[in-house]
């Protein structure tokens, strides 16, 4: 076990390293050695903590890592990263231009303008620049329309000082609707054949999330973009059960550092929106949503205490929460309080804390912020 900052303080999160091996390597099963994988180590790595997550995935044997802004990209050339490939994979502005080739960090293009201005930079430093050509199949973010695409895609190829390494779409619904992503995967496709028409040949053609690296074969093309399944996570439960079987590596611990007896009627918590209707025994939890735990889980959310669940009552903190472990007889101060992950044979999971608090995996783990410490269970051998 790793720490990576202070953590007097009993509430931590902890990942498990040998998870996000395992899931690189179930997933690496799946889709077969000829197809490279670029993870997506955006927001801290979804939450897990950047450095130590490409740690892992370089050794594991990572293709690609996926960065969501030209600070994240440069963070890791800065500390060690300096050889694997990173694709920004958003857009910048010309200002950016500059740290990003210098950094030999492959940029995402959807128009001439940061064409051009790659083009030039790249010049001035007598360096070719890497791009992906982002092309918009229904997404409405960045990109170019893929009608539209094949006269960027022969203008970029024209700059002298650029080379397109890559070419790439997004799903913005590959969860919930399939009628739509196997269009987008059918337009890809034919501006694709029609790339190939024309002779320029383009490297890496990638289009699947994770929803699509189990559900979409047709898109996985010669790489793909998994982030949520490499962390062990799904879009919503179960949506990988029978499918693949991953490893969550995070959880979120913390202990009970005050316990006190409460009468009937007494109110709990800023609003007072929990009145307790007999004595009970309530304990307080040493992390809040300063924390980034969602004020949604008051008066709903579970976490375990000695194998058995407990119910957060009122309204959740900024820096503590409020339990009642009345039916709990041994519950004491200093008692391991699992928020996420697994006690005994209980678990509480990040799918489950999301549809609780009307929101996604995604941002459940996203918002576990940098105040909480991050300790790491270390690859075994
Ligand atoms: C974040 C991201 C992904 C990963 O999506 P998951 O649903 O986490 O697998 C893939 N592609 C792009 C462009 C992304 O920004």
């Amino acid at each position: 076990m790793k720490h990576n900052q202070l953590c007097y303080r009993p509430t931590f999160i902890e990942v498990d390293l040998n998870a996000i091996r395992y899931n690189f390597l179930q997933i690496r099963k799946h889709v077969g050695k000829d197809t490279a994988i670029l993870v997506p180590i955006k927001a801290n790595a979804y939450g897990h903590g950047m450095l130590e997550t490409c740690e892992t995935l370089v050794r594991s044997g990572v293709d690609y890592l996926g960065a969501g802004t030209v600070d994240e990209a440069v963070f890791l050339r800065r500390n060690g990263f300096r050889k694997i490939p990173i694709l920004m994979l958003g857009s910048v502005l010309r200002s950016a231009v500059e740290p990003i080739i210098s950094n030999n960090i492959t940029q995402t293009v959807g128009d001439m303008r940061l064409a051009r201005a790659v083009d030039k930079s790249a010049g001035k430093m007598g360096k070719k620049a890497k791009v992906h050509i982002k092309i918009d199949t229904g997404m409405g973010r960045i990109g170019i329309w893929h009608e539209d695409a094949m006269g960027l895609i022969s203008k970029i190829s024209k700059l002298n000082n650029v080379k397109i390494e890559g070419i790439f779409s997004h799903f913005p619904s590959a969860d919930e609707d399939s009628l739509l992503t196997h269009k987008q995967i059918k337009d890809f496709l034919s501006l694709l054949q029609n790339v190939n028409k024309t002779g320029i040949d383009i490297k890496y053609r990638h289009m699947a999330n994770s929803m699509a690296v189990v559900d979409y074969k047709s898109s996985h093309m010669n790489l793909i973009r998994p982030g949520l399944m490499v962390y062990g996570l799904s879009p919503r439960i179960g949506a990988f059960s029978d499918k693949i079987h991953l490893i969550p590596a995070l959880s979120l611990k913390s202990k009970i550092v005050f316990i006190k007896d409460v009468p009937p009627g007494r109110k709990i918590s800023y609003g007072g929106t929990h009145i307790t209707n007999s004595h009970t025994r309530v304990a307080t939890i040493p992390i809040g949503y300063g924390d980034g735990l969602n004020r949604r889980l008051s008066n709903k959310g579970k976490v375990l205490v000695r194998g058995k669940r407990a119910l957060i009552i009122g309204m959740v903190c900024m820096d503590q929460f409020m339990l009642d472990i009345s039916h709990i007889d041994s519950a004491k101060i200093g008692d391991e309080v699992v928020i996420i992950g697994k006690q005994n044979k209980l678990s509480i999971s990040v799918e489950e804390m999301a549809q609780l608090s009307d929101t996604i995996p995604y941002e459940v783990v996203c918002w576990l912020d940098k105040r909480i410490a991050r300790k790491y269970i270390l690859l075994k051998k």
